[in-house]
């Protein structure tokens, strides 16, 4: 009976689309609104992650509304754009660690653990006690290798510092295990055994094995070992728990050879994924080359986890994500399907392009930009709608006002008319789509109806949706496409905030002016972008190189990059060795 209730239903969805009226397509309704994010936002489709069944499902359902509205195909192969990202890393093979005078192995998951981005191999050698593993030279001044020689052996190191994880502490800049990892190959050691402190529970036994799109692997071992095994690497008569309470308790460095020796085998598998933007194309009148494109990601957290970007990280539930961002989606096929019923009002083509992975880092969009079929300098402008389902008395956010003169007097001008309060965000970066636009001096307009409490959590639910509210939205956001495509001459771009997350957002005392690249998978830094009149640019960095040594220290990748600059200071002059093509360079940063 259910089966053939379900069956029913089906078609009655499926053949719904096709009995459209004209005047279903040539309005945006709240009902349509509805139904599309009732689809993409049900269980079926399982939140969405990028490359799964449900993803696919998503991009099928894409595909059928937009040749249904006459919309076509313009993507590489029909309506999709593909690209492949590292999605994870895995346990894989022989994993093994010893502690050779003990004759005494130990097994993974259970009594050791490599980390993310652990170089894999064997490696065999001594062990040496190091702390914390810091390595300062400044206020707080604490050297845990100032003692010992560290050249070619493990370094012992607790996770953490005297005062526990705690973010207020003076040496969290120092705590993160990516420094304290970069801080052990500066000093030449040939591996990292991380052990957990006494001083603070709320440390996982094992760190995560995590590896995303901006991790690289690391030139030497990284290994999570468990108290029980690190007890056995010290002394007879040593007690780990009072080797911490000695740092603690003097607040100073304490560290020795250990006159041991371990054998590392690790063994990890770098898990690629493939992700799928889908693309559509409404002509205009062929009266200019230029284009608009109204974009929104498509993707969700799936069923949330670790690592998924999810505020419930422990609870595996499906992350329907109906605001974020089957509200988008919505958007995008209302308005891809009144636009291709009035194309005849415009100049300019309209291209839309649903975006995959972009909970990954924005990693659909980045790859369009960086992989365009289409000539960017055509691109008038960017549209993008992310969480626009939740609209609250009538209150939008519209972002990337400032990156075109003309934004806000044409916003000014349809705000009355669509009854929204509209405030503006003149920065062209964000957390959204825009971004990698903007980066790439197109200007940008990012709708968004604001946060709220179900975000990136399962209870972002359809029924949460004002499909109302996001009717008059897309009428609002109809009206400015419509005025952009009829414009006699494309909108001026301006720069309008950095090209980056903010410096001070990440607490760094001096800027490169440097636009990072998340996602090159390394060895080295690849810069997308450089700000002009920069520090970067006045000595000569230009986009496209890519940083492998700041201060004659290497420089793997972003996370090295950040710990680098967080070492440096205003007025400091440091040497940058960059790779250009087959040429290394040594340019002089004044900061
Ligand atoms: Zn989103």
């Amino acid at each position: 009976m259910i089966k053939f209730l379900t069956f029913i239903l089906f078609f009655t969805v499926l053949f719904a689309n096709s009995e459209k009226t004209v005047d279903d397509k040539k309005n945006i309704t709240a009902d349509e609104i509805r139904d599309h994010i009732k689809f993409l936002s049900s269980d079926k489709l399982k939140g969405r992650r990028p490359g799964t069944r449900g993803s696919k499902q998503a991009i099928r359902y894409i595909e059928k509304e937009w040749k249904s509205s006459g919309v076509l195909p313009a993507g590489e192969r029909g309506f999709k754009q593909s690209f492949i990202f590292t999605s994870g890393v895995s346990i894989s093979g022989y994993n093994r660690l010893k502690i050779d005078e003990l004759r005494k192995t130990f097994r993974v998951k259970q009594d050791f653990m490599p980390l993310g981005f652990s170089a894999v191999g064997l490696v065999k050698a001594d062990v040496v006690f190091a702390g914390y593993g810091f390595s300062t030279e400044d206020s707080i001044s604490w050297n845990d290798y100032s003692n010992i020689d560290a050249n070619g052996k493990w370094v012992l190191i607790f996770r953490g510092s005297p005062d526990g994880s705690s973010p207020h502490s003076t040496f969290s800049d120092y705590a993160p295990l990516r420094k304290k990892y970069m801080a052990a190959r500066d000093n030449s050691a040939a591996g990292v055994l991380f052990v957990n402190p006494f001083n603070d529970d709320e440390l996982e036994k094992f760190v995560a094995l995590r590896f995303g799109p901006s991790t690289t692997r690391g030139s030497i071992p990284a290994i999570h070992i468990s108290q029980e095994v690190a007890q056995q690497l010290l002394p007879q008569n040593t007690s780990l728990k009072n080797l911490q309470n000695a740092l603690d308790t003097n607040r100073a460095s304490v560290s020795f050879d250990l006159n041991i020796s371990v054998s590392a085998t690790i063994s990890l598998k770098i898990i690629k994924s493939r992700g799928t933007n889908v693309l559509g194309v409404v002509r205009g009148d062929g009266s200019t080359d230029e284009i608009i494109i109204i974009g929104a990601h498509m993707d969700h957290l799936g069923l949330g986890g670790e690592g998924s970007g999810s505020l419930r990280p422990d609870e595996e539930a499906i992350h329907n994500g109906a605001d974020d961002n089957a509200s988008g989606i919505a958007g995008l096929l209302e308005m891809a399907e009144k636009i291709a019923i009035n194309s005849e009002q415009l100049k300019r083509d309209v291209l839309f392009i649903a975006f995959d992975a972009e909970e990954k880092g924005l990693l659909g969009s980045k790859y369009f930009v960086d992989n365009p079929n289409i000539n960017l300098e055509n691109v008038s402008a960017m549209i993008n709608m992310d969480m626009v389902g939740r609209l609250k008395d009538s209150s939008l956010t519209v972002g990337g006002t400032g990156t075109s003169p003309m934004f806000e007097p044409l916003l000014d001008s349809l705000q009355n008319i669509h009854n929204l309060n509209i405030s503006y965000s003149k920065e062209g970066f964000g957390p959204s789509d825009h971004s990698s636009f903007y980066i790439k001096d197109i200007p940008v307009l990012f709708f968004f109806t604001g946060t709220h409490e179900d975000y990136h959590k399962p209870s972002d639910d359809w029924e949460k949706i004002n499909a109302t509210g996001e009717k008059i939205i897309l009428d609002l956001i109809y009206d400015v496409t419509k005025h952009l495509g009829f414009l006699d001459k494309k909108p001026v771009f301006t720069i309008a905030g950095p090209k980056e997350r903010s410096q001070n957002q990440r607490g760094f005392k001096v800027t490169f002016g440097i636009v990072p690249s998340y996602s090159s998978g390394g060895p080295g830094l690849t810069i997308d972008g450089v700000r002009p009149e920069g520090p970067a640019e006045i000595a000569g960095i230009q986009s496209g190189d890519i940083i492998i040594e700041i201060g004659g220290k290497d420089v793997q990748d972003i996370y090295d990059y950040m710990h680098r600059l967080g070492d440096l200071k205003k007025g400091q002059r440091v040497a940058v060795t960059i790779k250009r093509g087959e040429d290394t360079l040594e340019l002089v940063v004044n900061l």
